[in-house]
């Protein structure tokens, strides 16, 4: 009994057939996600606990049902009209590299456990790199970009603070500088590193949501009063919430007069360096010593799938000074043993979801893909300027779009924008999020589908001029 479950387990037959009916499945489901004509919801907009107790209540259990009710009770990210958060609908393609992954295994820590997966992971870094200015260096792939934030900055701890730190501990306050619309995994990267909240100094943004460069220079003397060293800075490229780049040229400059390691966050925007069009979005990336890019965001992969790119090739050495001695003999450099140079140690074959891509429709699908959504981050940006209720706080410099409805005045706005947001939400027929700017609640957009239509755009706003109208007529009444 024991064995013939676990011989059915690993029957050849039975995963060709139910491989067979899933890939069957999701390409059905594809179809019906880009057919504009037939349109599906992109999600359900159901709350937490419901969705708890529809599972918990589920008492049958099949697999090719198993499948197509998780597809149905998810959010559907290759919808023309999911406009959520910064995921993208993966390439096919590489959605099947990926599935060999999870099939091969290989746990990439060693070269021998995952040679050709630690070979591509090289060649992908060494694609990419010259767009980013730099000429040589090399890097890892790791999940995500929270991670790759936080090998960067230990590494540029080690590499500043002189490695010390790593076998000795802490004895001096440290500190990075970022703007303070940076996203959140650098304040906890940071509070890792046991830093505090004085190992994280906020330079304020101006009125287009980029840092004030003009600010670094006496909140570095600041610090340096108070006793707390400044390592870098880290620049948003763009910041998550806004979609605004910061100027990385300037801060490059800064960071090279004063000495400081110049990390550029760019998880979302790093792909910008790709595109003849928006390239200058990344103008100044070549005075980093640190990128980090998500090719979950905009380089169609499936989560998560990051490069984190040095400029100088030994600093991707020096992340992890830690020996264990019955993985390697040795610590000397060498490409080929991923694991001494991320965090994590068994990871997935990362590299060939990015590779397939590459090699199938050549580098430039990539810029393909951007110049069309932060096109379309420009066209919505131009149709919410001649909605008179509609308001943007800053042109857009990607695909990321914050507007709301103006009201008024701003504690009103923020009321209606938030149940805007989540009437849309519940409906499901588009799915946008809420961001704070200023204080402010905002309706923010990432234009992650290239297919996403102006039609669909126009739909977008007509909704949201419908539920607010509701909205006020219903409070009329309330008031009346
Ligand atoms: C998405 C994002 C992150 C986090 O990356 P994950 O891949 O989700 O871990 C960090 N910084 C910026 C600017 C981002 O856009």
């Amino acid at each position: 009994m024991e064995e013939s479950a676990l011989r059915k387990l690993y029957d050849p037959e039975i995963f060709r057939r139910q491989g067979h009916d899933l890939i069957d499945h999701l390409a059905d489901s594809l179809k019906a996600s880009l057919n504009a004509e037939d349109l599906i919801k992109v999600t359900n907009g159901v709350n937490p606990q419901d969705e708890y107790e529809f599972w918990m209540s589920n008492s049958y259990f099949d697999v090719d049902q198993f499948f197509r009710t998780i597809t149905e009770r998810s959010i559907k990210l290759h919808h023309l009209r999911f406009m959520g958060h910064q995921v993208s609908p993966p390439a096919p393609l590489s959605v099947l590299a990926s599935l060999q992954g999870a099939f091969l295994n290989n746990g990439m820590a060693l070269f021998e456990m995952g040679p050709a997966a630690s070979a591509l992971e090289r060649m992908v870094v060494e694609k990419f790199r010259s767009y980013f200015g730099f000429h040589q260096g090399t890097g890892v792939m790791t999940s995500g970009g929270t991670i790759a934030n936080l090998t960067a900055l230990i590494c540029a701890r080690n590499v500043k603070a002189k490695g010390v730190l790593w076998n000795e501990g802490q004895t001096e306050n440290y500190a990075f500088m970022v703007s303070d619309e940076a996203h959140y995994c650098i304040d906890r990267a940071v509070k890792i590193m046991v830093w505090g909240d004085r190992g994280l100094i906020r330079i304020p943004v101006d009125d287009q949501f980029r840092m004030r460069t003009d600010l670094l220079e006496e909140n570095l003397i600041k610090a340096q009063q108070k006793g707390v060293i400044v390592l870098g800075v880290i620049g948003s490229a763009p910041s998550t919430s806004s979609g605004i780049y910061d100027d990385l040229d300037a801060i490059g400059s800064f960071c090279s007069e004063h000495h400081l390691w110049y990390h550029i966050d760019a998880a979302h925007g790093g792909p910008a360096a790709f595109s003849e069009k928006f390239k200058y979005l990344m103008s100044g990336s070549q005075k980093a010593n640190s990128i980090t890019v998500d090719a979950h965001k905009m380089m169609m992969t499936p989560a998560l799938t990051t490069m984190l790119l040095f400029r100088d090739d030994e600093d991707s050495f020096r992340t992890f000074a830690q020996k264990a001695q019955y993985l390697w003999n040795e610590s000397e450099e060498e490409w080929f043993n991923y694991g001494k140079r991320t965090l994590e140690c068994t990871k997935v074959m990362l590299s060939i979801r990015v590779w397939v891509l590459i090699q199938t429709y050549g580098i430039d699908i990539f810029e393909k893909y951007l110049d069309a959504c932060y096109q379309l981050g420009r066209t919505f940006a131009d149709m919410i300027r001649k909605e008179s209720c509609l308001e943007l706080p800053v042109s857009p410099d990607s695909n990321i779009v914050c507007f709301r409805v103006r009201a008024a005045n701003n504690l009103l706005s923020d009321n209606i924008n938030r149940q805007i947001r989540n009437k849309v939400y519940q409906e499901g027929k588009f799915y946008i999020v809420q961001t704070t700017l200023n204080g402010n609640v905002y309706l923010r957009v990432s234009l992650m589908n290239p297919f996403t239509t102006t039609n669909d755009l126009k739909s977008l706003i007509h909704s949201i001029k419908i539920i607010y109208e509701n909205l006020t007529t219903e409070q009329n009444e309330l008031f009346n």
